[in-house]
């Protein structure tokens, strides 16, 4: 009856929303591949979008961007993380995407007349997407998001039920994570929430074989033995996960709960031994700090930092490497633009995030002209190496009117633009609308900062935007000791910038973040923290400086 040799995972969440469900999932992918497995990961989605290329950053999150060019949920930023491997659209399955497909295959005479319906159509098709991602892997990991008894999700729950019996019992593993509360009252924690999440989950037809217990507090072997025998799930397979100081903990605990052989020993695989290494040279790392440095992030959404997640993580793994701790800096970008500058001062190192629209953007190109002028490690992400490149124009080659057409369409100076017809073949090449979206290559001049810090001539990077730099400023502004270091010769743009008379001025309009690890810090990162470490050595003197 089984269409695939893989053994399943699907994970599910109850109680509340938030628990860290895709940090559990991507960490149980990790202990797993650390076994010598071949791991993949998929996240089915509740929401209707058809990708999350929509969703408003400052509400959902970042919008992670694959090779492959899909707009995805930052869930798998942490898979790709956690695993060390780049994932494709299939792991991201969006509600949207599954009916569009199955309403065009209908008005398509897919269904041959049939009164197509949520079971068996809908789900049906669902079970194929998740088999095709889950081709050629050992195992197959599903996180359903949302919590257990949300009414959007049902068609995701309905169709991973049935995978039982698709592939085999033996093939599937249910995991569910569930959160403790802790009452100050009585000095102690409940488990009533997640008995009650896990008996909806026993409603919709899914019994758990593991019960993942997130608590604010530790959880003691009386909350396991309580969750153990009401919710009918063996004691072992009861895994503690109090909230830790680092998501990347999370492998190792998993480890030391012996997760990773009740897994193998319940789905009857044979592995060789855990391979962690990397994890605890990892957490030996975070836990010696070796002084600190702040970094600006010069931004318009400052209401949710998972806006920039992959950034921050990239951060982070860099400020590992150099044992250094990372301060972040959160600066308004219109409040720059208001003349309200302060936010500016004190910053060992400036990026400019990435960004859409106008809104405060002015903010943005004063702030890059403070890091060159001032000479504060900068490193300009998408929008942020649009807006060194108007700024540059502007302020030394005396550009007055340069401007990107994002801001003004009709701009007399666009040395950022919107290259219509090729833009059609760019896209067509990869996925998606009008953005240039994905992997690309980029060939690096050997005598760039860039180069020695890639340490290679030819790198792929990722991306998501829709503006370029215009070659026809190439020249004046190369005059003016700007250097264009990176191009990508098959499409002729502009891809990397340097300014060689400044401590480290690095701009890219590829998206570094997301092929970071967080053992491997994309170079671009590790660059600049490390001038970040030696410009607050070297001057205390220019933390002071204003802005003239
Ligand atoms: N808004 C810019 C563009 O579309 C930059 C996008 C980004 O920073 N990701 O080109």
């Amino acid at each position: 009856m089984s269409k695939s040799n893989t053994k399943f995972i699907f994970v599910t969440g109850g109680v509340l929303s938030g628990l860290g469900k895709g940090v559990m999932a991507a960490s149980i992918g990790a202990i797993l591949k650390a076994r010598g497995l071949k791991v993949n990961i998929q996240k089915l989605d509740p929401y209707l979008n058809v990708d999350a290329g929509t969703l408003n950053p400052a509400e959902h999150g970042e919008v992670f961007v694959t090779d492959d060019g899909a707009e995805t949920d930052l869930d798998l930023g942490h898979y790709e993380r956690f695993l060390d491997q780049n994932l494709t659209q299939k792991s991201s399955l969006m509600s949207g995407k599954v009916f569009r497909y199955v309403i065009d295959k209908e008005r398509a005479g897919g269904y041959l007349g049939k009164t197509v319906q949520v079971v068996s159509h809908l789900t049906v098709e669902i079970q194929d997407m998740i088999l095709a991602a889950a081709k050629g892997f050992d195992i197959h990991i599903v996180e359903v998001g949302g919590t257990i008894g949300d009414y959007e999700g049902i068609h995701f729950i309905e169709a991973i039920r049935q995978m039982k019996r698709v592939v085999g019992e033996n093939n599937c593993l249910y995991v569910h994570l569930a959160y403790l509360p802790y009452l100050e009252t009585s000095k102690e924690l409940k488990t009533k929430p997640a008995q009650n999440s896990i008996r909806d989950l026993r409603n919709v037809g899914i019994m758990p074989d593991i019960i993942g217990a997130r608590s604010d507090k530790p959880i003691h072997k009386e909350e396991i033995t309580k969750l153990s025998v009401f919710c009918d799930v063996a004691e072992e397979a009861v895994i503690p996960l109090p909230t830790i100081k680092s998501v990347y903990e999370v492998p190792l605990n998993l480890e030391k709960s012996n997760l990773g052989n009740f897994i193998t020993k319940k789905l009857g695989l044979k592995t060789t031994k855990p391979d962690l290494s990397k994890w605890k040279e990892l957490f030996k790392n975070i836990n010696h700090k070796n002084g600190s440095v702040t970094i600006g992030l010069v931004a318009k959404y400052l209401s949710n930092e998972d806006t920039y997640k992959s950034i921050k993580e990239a951060l982070m793994a860099a400020g590992w490497k150099e044992n250094v701790k990372i301060n972040f800096k959160w600066i308004d970008s219109e409040e720059i633009e208001k003349g309200n500058t302060k936010g500016l001062l004190g910053i060992d190192a400036m990026i400019v995030l990435p960004g859409f629209g106008s809104r405060g953007i002015e903010g943005k190109i004063i702030s890059v002209r403070y890091a060159r002028e001032q000479k504060i490690p900068y490193l300009g992400i998408c929008l942020g190496m649009q807006v060194a490149v108007v700024e540059f124009a502007r302020n030394v080659c005396g550009i007055r009117d340069a401007c990107t057409e994002e801001i003004n369409e009709k701009c007399k100076e666009p040395v950022i633009h919107f290259i219509d017809e090729q833009k059609k073949n760019i896209c067509e090449e990869n996925y998606g609308g009008s953005m240039r979206l994905g992997a690309f290559e980029c060939k690096l001049k050997k005598d760039s900062l860039s180069y020695k810090l890639y340490g290679s001539e030819n790198i792929s990077e990722r991306h998501r935007h829709r503006y370029e730099f215009n070659n026809k400023y190439k020249k004046k502004l190369e005059d003016c000791g700007f250097k264009v270091v990176g191009m990508n010769t098959k499409y002729n743009l502009v891809e990397v910038v340097e300014i060689p008379d400044h401590p480290f001025f690095v701009a890219v309009q590829y998206h570094p973040e997301f092929k970071s690890r967080p053992y491997t810090p994309r170079p671009l990162f590790l660059g600049l923290i490390k001038a970040a470490i030696k410009s607050k050595k070297s001057s205390e003197i220019s933390k002071s400086k204003v802005l003239k």
